[in-house]
């Protein structure tokens, strides 16, 4: 953008990206439906979409049901899955996880890798704990991109992009992850040795932003997306988004969304991220369950306190919960109720998306939604519909979106 305003190209693409985001969206939407929505002349649109057809990125895909009715026929228009990959990267201290998607989604392949510490070490780039680290992220997630791959290369295949969500706080315009003591003891650059690493852009943010926005734009409920969304991750920690019009805000200082770190009791461990007393995430994480399961297992040396060791799934420990000590499940659940409250107080969101293992089956989201909705809210709690074993769909995420941004063009890095 010039400063006096929007030139050609820059519409052109600001335009696409418009169109390229409602048939997403829509997933069936006719050329006149685009015009009104973009605020666009039809003939404009017309063009823009021959182009986009042209470009392989969208095809016409049949007459829209019930069209015929209104008059002229108006012909559906979608997206094709198929016209391009993108490589999603997600890294928690469990594990760096490598995807390969089509635009719609679907997963092609996965690839689990151990957690950051664990990674074979890269020929040094640099000699801070920050570039070695960066570059042995880097070396692992291109073989394993690679492996994706089948040998092809990634241009060869379709791969537009990639991106990465990481836990902690993220810079997410320099790409550089700021703060996580569970992984790394200082901050860790690592955009740019991925992009060094695979020829491609690589969008990095935190990973629950980054899974916001795959819950708006790799799933289902993309076709209504809500106008605010807050989506809310458990297992192992607690952590949030807000999203507005589809963006998830990162904070004036990258610490938006610490839902996990909000209080909610007046007593409690201190929180080793926090510092605090009492916050959610010291009350609930699955730290927190090995400790109080253990405790009823007589204590953390006891022998049967050792299955709830490091591995245990929050999902697990949850229900063991319930099972052993129906009191402390149900301060858990109000626990979580209160923070979820206050978050809706604050926020007034159209939709408050719950994701993670705990919530997939079983009574917590239940008791849960019901908490909240005991206070009156007009909000909608839902499960999320993605699958919390592939939390690199949030890295997926960041790359459709800067697809989508760029108008369907495939963004390309230091080649
Ligand atoms: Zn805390």
């Amino acid at each position: 953008m010039t400063s006096q305003g929007w030139n050609a190209p820059d519409l052109r693409k600001r335009n696409r990206a418009g169109i390229l985001r409602l048939v997403h969206r829509q997933g069936d939407i006719a050329r006149n439906e685009l015009a009104l929505a973009l605020g666009l002349t039809k003939a404009a649109v017309t063009i823009l979409v021959n182009e986009l057809i042209d470009d392989g990125l969208i095809v016409e895909a049949g007459e829209q049901a019930g069209a015929r009715r209104a008059g002229r026929r108006k012909i559906a228009l979608r997206i094709r899955p198929d016209a391009g990959l993108i490589l999603g990267v997600g890294i928690d201290a469990e594990r760096v996880q490598v995807l390969l998607a089509d635009l719609s989604g679907a997963v092609l392949g996965v690839r689990n890798l151990p957690p950051p510490r664990a990674l074979p070490h890269a020929p040094a780039l640099g000699e801070s704990e920050d570039g070695i680290m960066g570059a042995r992220i880097a070396a692992a997630v291109y073989a394993a991109a690679a492996k994706l791959a089948g040998g092809t290369g990634f241009s060869a295949l379709g791969i537009v992009g990639a991106g990465l969500g990481v836990t902690g706080r993220v810079d997410e315009e320099r790409g550089v992850s700021l703060r996580e003591p569970r992984l790394w003891s200082a901050p860790v650059a690592l955009r740019e040795p991925l992009e060094d690493a695979l020829k491609l852009c690589v969008s990095v943010d935190n990973n629950v932003r980054a899974l916001a926005l795959a819950e708006l734009l790799l799933t289902d409920a993309r076709s209504e997306s809500p106008a605010g969304l807050l989506f809310v991750k458990y297992g192992p920690g607690v952590g949030a988004s807000w999203t507005m019009g589809g963006t998830p805000w990162p904070g004036a200082h990258h610490r938006s969304g610490e839902l996990g770190h909000t209080v909610v009791a007046s007593e409690g461990p201190i929180c080793p991220y926090c510092g605090r007393v009492g916050c959610l995430e010291s009350l609930v994480s699955a730290h927190a369950l090995e400790l109080a399961l253990g405790r009823l297992e007589g204590g953390p040396k006891n022998h049967a306190a050792k299955r709830f060791g490091a591995g245990s799934r929050t999902d697990e420990l949850c229900e063991l919960l319930r099972l052993r000590d129906s009191a402390a499940y149900e301060r858990l659940a109000s626990r979580f109720a209160l923070a979820l409250g206050n978050a809706i107080e604050l926020c007034d969101p159209t939709a408050v998306v719950l994701y993670g293992t705990p919530f997939r089956q079983g009574p917590l989201f239940d008791e849960i939604a019901r908490r909240v909705e005991a206070n009156e809210r007009p909000c909608d709690i839902r499960r999320s519909a993605m699958d919390p074993a592939l939390p690199a769909l949030g890295g997926a995420a960041l790359a459709l979106e800067r697809f989508f941004a760029d108008g369907g063009a495939a963004c390309s890095a230091r080649i």
